[in-house]
């Protein structure tokens, strides 16, 4: 039987009644469920805002955009980011014509503090912290500076769902955090996000831009009987970029079950370090950071044949991924090749070995019997 990377889990029944409760009210679209889904993750998560929109990506470009209109960024003003991470991450820097400066990883492949203080500079504006695999890595560190210099903080969270620090949900501290509910996340819906601004009127512009710019508190204000509906302004070039009910409805049951999930998701990852851990095999697990509640949305190892161990894994039907490769490895961000050594010989020993719900003890086993007898220094 072949062993997948991702497999999705949904509970059907309890997903379909949601769904059903959208259908028989005739109420599919914004408001309804995403209204319900936003208040269940401000109670989960402890943010004061949270905005359901229809996925990650356009939730970190509105933060960008944003946090650059409301703070008079200009064009060309820097935002440190990752090159280890998703394209999407980066490109919602490009997105508003900013650039994208690059700080290397650490050994939890997370944005290492001491690099991104060599990189910070008079055109430097904001931070991008990747989360990778749902570790929070030297997150308090990287907070540190980003107060020391004034710089706001970006999180991408898009593999945090159900990621805790101390006992706590990070990214309450930064100006602005984005989750990702797409189809193969730690909280999979098919694809949504949530977007959650610590500033209650950057929120608030946030919902206009997601919904074309239009600007309802002009007739909500007035005409709350609805006859004056058309009644609105624009304020913004929006984006059609707000979340729906049938997203939000599959949101809430996955939800209930994340904490179980995630619980399970670290249950696996022991298996995996008890056999591949404490130097028993060339593989070596890249570490959860110390007091990190990772979502363990990947476990990541690192090997020095990865390309070959990635051949022998799939010619015995085990189907790893990589993440990510360096993102300056790609055309368009290739001005940043060399800046980031780690990153870059990273990118070339990872890989994420099989993360779901459905693996059991067995599975562990038999990727890890592959894994100790081909991976190399
Ligand atoms: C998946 C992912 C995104 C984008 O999420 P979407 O919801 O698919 O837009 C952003 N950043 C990281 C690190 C991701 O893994």
């Amino acid at each position: 039987m072949a062993i997948q990377l991702f497999v999705p889990t949904y509970r059907v029944d309890e997903c379909i009644e949601e769904i059903r409760q959208c259908l028989e009210l005739g109420w599919t679209g914004i408001g309804f469920k995403t209204v319900e889904f936003e208040s269940a993750w401000r109670a989960y998560t402890g943010h004061k805002h949270a905005h359901f929109v229809n996925s990650a990506t356009a939730g970190l470009h509105l933060a960008v955009k944003i946090l650059k209109q409301v703070h008079g960024w200009q064009d060309g003003d820097e935002i440190v980011s990752t090159p280890l991470t998703f394209v999407s991450t980066n490109h919602a820097i490009l997105y508003e014509k900013m650039k994208v400066v690059f700080a290397d990883v650490d050994e939890h492949l997370c944005m290492d503090p001491e690099d991104l203080e060599r990189r910070i500079g008079p055109r430097t504006r904001a931070v991008m912290f990747v989360g990778l695999g749902g570790n929070t890595g030297q997150y308090a560190d990287i907070l540190a500076i980003c107060r020391k210099h004034r710089l706001p903080l970006i999180l991408d969270g898009a593999h945090m769902a159900g990621t805790r620090l101390h006992g706590e949900m990070p990214g309450k501290e930064a100006d602005v955090a984005v989750y990702s509910f797409q189809a193969v996340k730690n909280l999979p819906t098919a694809d949504s996000g949530m977007i959650c601004f610590a500033d209650e009127e950057m929120d608030g512009i946030c919902r206009k831009y997601t919904w074309l710019g239009i600007n309802k508190d002009t007739y909500t204000r007035t005409h709350s009987a609805g006859n004056y509906k058309w009644k609105y302004d624009v304020e913004y070039l929006g984006y059609k970029y707000h979340g729906n009910s049938v997203m939000a409805a599959i949101g809430l049951v996955q939800l209930r079950y994340l904490d179980e999930d995630n619980r399970f998701r670290r249950q696996v990852a022991q298996w995996y370090e008890d056999r591949l851990g404490h130097g028993s095999s060339r593989a070596k697990p890249i570490p959860v950071a110390a007091d990190c509640e990772s979502s363990r949305h990947l476990f990541m190892i690192e090997s020095g044949n990865r390309d070959e161990l990635l051949h022998v894994l799939n010619d015995n039907e085990i189907y790893p991924g990589v993440h990510y490769r360096d993102n300056t490895d790609y055309a368009m961000y290739a001005y940043g090749q060399g800046t980031c050594p780690r990153a870059h010989d990273m990118s070339g020993r990872i890989l994420s070995l099989p993360m779901h719900l459905q693996l059991r003890e067995e599975d562990v086993d038999r990727v890890c019997e592959i894994v100790a007898a081909h991976a190399k220094e």
